[in-house]
């Protein structure tokens, strides 16, 4: 197993900055906890450390940072994680077109997946364990496939979960809906996209959601790290609201945008400019 975290820097009016480092961090510190490695190996100095030298070192205005933390066994090959050697690495490069500009404009075009979403009691469900992303990697590969950009999870009562490696919003009125944390990935982009829909004076829900929320949504959105936010026009054949990305989706994908290039006041507390401390 390993686990790892999926991070943008953005240029900024005031140069690169990393947006919500802190709650990247903190979550790939738990997930190392939820696997359940023994002792603390770093802390949260060190692994923002680890990013923003990585990014300056690299010379890199816009990235995506991917902190990882694996295994290797230098011989063994049993199943006791005890026994094998951390080691920890930090990837960065740029990747604008996770989400391609024509599916961006467009909205993107999403299959139910045949795949359930871990169920909660399994464990580790709101960590990022390479492990669980098995089965995220499927439904995306065999989206791909059959023609679609993406893939909707199920949970396994059969409500909306989240998609592979988004979560996914629906807008009915002036009110927004996302399904609870406890079935899904407590994602950083959903938390800001919560936080910012508030403030636009829409109502925030997390409330279950059937497939008839979903197919009768005036607008449906998906969001993450990398995808950022991106409208759903279609779900295996059916359109979703009037066929393309809804107002709301796209007046929070707007400010989506000013928010991580930092050009509204939520520049203060989420993004992190990388002025670093020596580390003692
Ligand atoms: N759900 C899954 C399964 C994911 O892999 C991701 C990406 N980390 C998300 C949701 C969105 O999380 P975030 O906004 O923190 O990137």
């Amino acid at each position: 197993p390993g686990v790892f975290e999926g991070i943008r820097c953005y240029g900024t009016p005031s140069g690169p900055a990393v947006f919500r480092l802190r709650e990247h961090l903190d979550r790939f510190l738990d997930s190392i906890r939820a696997l359940g490695i023994a002792g603390v190996l770093f802390g949260y100095d060190e692994l923002r450390d680890a990013v923003c030298r990585t990014i300056l070192a690299n010379n890199f205005v816009e990235c995506y940072v991917r902190p990882m933390m694996f295994f290797t066994g230098n011989g063994y090959m049993g199943l006791n994680i005890d026994k094998y050697e951390p080691v920890f690495a930090v990837a960065a490069w740029r990747w604008n077109d996770f989400i391609g500009a024509d599916v961006r404009q467009a909205g993107l075009r999403a299959t139910i997946s045949s795949i359930t979403r871990t169920r909660s009691n399994v464990a580790l469900v709101k960590a990022k364990v390479s492990g669980q992303y098995v089965n995220s990697v499927i439904a995306k590969t065999l989206a791909k496939r059959a023609g679609f950009d993406e893939a909707i999870l199920l949970d396994s009562d059969g409500y909306v979960a989240e998609c592979t490696g988004e979560n996914l919003m629906m807008v009915r009125g002036n009110t927004i809906y996302t399904s609870p944390s406890i079935s899904v990935l407590g994602g950083i982009t959903r938390d800001t996209v919560m936080v910012m829909a508030k403030a636009l004076g829409y109502g925030v829900l997390e409330e279950r959601l059937s497939l008839d929320d979903l197919y009768g949504a005036d607008e449906v959105f998906v969001c993450g790290t990398a995808a950022e936010v991106v409208g759903v026009r279609e779900v295996d054949g059916r359109v979703i609201g009037n066929g393309r990305v809804g107002s709301v989706t796209q007046q929070l994908a707007e400010m989506y945008d000013e928010t991580v290039h930092g050009r509204n006041e939520y520049a203060i507390h989420w993004l992190d400019q990388m002025i670093l401390e020596p580390l003692i």
